[in-house]
């Protein structure tokens, strides 16, 4: 599904250069969940981000289905991020916009008639567990609720992929165990493959099916969960 190729990505401003990530290479198939663990400052969310490409590689490729993303324009990757939704560590919603027209916002370019949208929009709350939130606005929810609407936002372009950029580190362990119930959930009903990062064994163990160890920019284990925490 994704397939990242001997990526390095350098930040270069001229006086300091930065290598935040350092030929990498990794493969993950359609409905894993595909874990990158390391400590602040690893490279996990430069990494990350070269997976939607909201950071362009240095080096090397991205491969969405057998296709190299990193050629594509600017018009054509937008559609293809329709593919790949995305969630955050701070949730990245709309404080001045209620839940509906929050989960709605991705709607926007897909041309629904405003009952197809009202039905859409129902069916992503339905589906993360929200349908009594609807008019809730953004101040008005626990932060498990607030990820769950970036959860539905994420999926509103019916995307394949989910990218997690440390979805649940801003989350007590209770609700950061029900948001990865939901993940879970969310591969087995849609069959989606979803790519988290995390500084949090715990996330890792509950719910990766493999997983990338990065340090200093560079992968220096990979494999299935349950060898790479069965070694000695
Ligand atoms: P992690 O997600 O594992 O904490 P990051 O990918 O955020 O790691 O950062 C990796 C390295 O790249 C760090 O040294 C960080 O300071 C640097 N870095 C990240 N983004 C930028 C940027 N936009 N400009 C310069 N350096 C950056
Ligand atoms: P936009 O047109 O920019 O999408 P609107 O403020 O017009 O935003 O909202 C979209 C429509 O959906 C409005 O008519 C709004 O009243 C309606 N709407 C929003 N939530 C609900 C709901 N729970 N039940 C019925 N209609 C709703």
């Amino acid at each position: 599904m994704i397939e990242i190729v001997n990526v390095s990505k350098i930040f270069d401003d001229s006086k300091n250069k930065v290598h935040a990530v350092q030929d990498v290479s990794l493969k993950v198939e359609k409905g894993q969940i595909y874990g990158i663990i390391g400590y602040s400052g690893a490279g996990k969310s430069t990494l990350i981000r070269c997976i939607n490409l909201l950071e362009r590689p240095t080096t090397g490729k991205v491969l969405f289905k057998g296709e190299d993303i990193t050629l594509l324009s600017e018009k054509e990757l937008r559609e293809k991020r329709k593919k790949i939704g995305m969630i955050f560590q701070n949730f990245n919603l709309f404080n001045s916009r209620d839940v509906y027209h929050n989960i709605a916002y991705p709607l926007k370019g897909a041309n629904l008639s405003k009952e197809e949208e009202r039905k859409k929009v129902k069916a992503l709350l339905e589906l993360v567990g929200l349908s009594d939130k609807e008019h809730a606005y953004p101040s008005q929810l626990s932060g498990g609720q607030k990820q769950r609407v970036a959860i539905a936002r994420a999926l509103a372009n019916d995307p394949e992929v989910l990218l997690c950029d440390e979805a649940t580190s801003a989350l007590d362990p209770k609700t950061t165990k029900s948001i990865l119930e939901l993940l879970k959930e969310l591969r087995e009903k849609l069959g989606l493959t979803i790519i988290l990062i995390t500084h949090e064994m715990a996330v890792i163990k509950d719910i990766c099916d493999r997983v990338s160890v990065m340090e200093n920019g560079k992968v220096v284990e990979e494999g299935d969960i349950v060898k790479i925490f069965s070694r000695p």
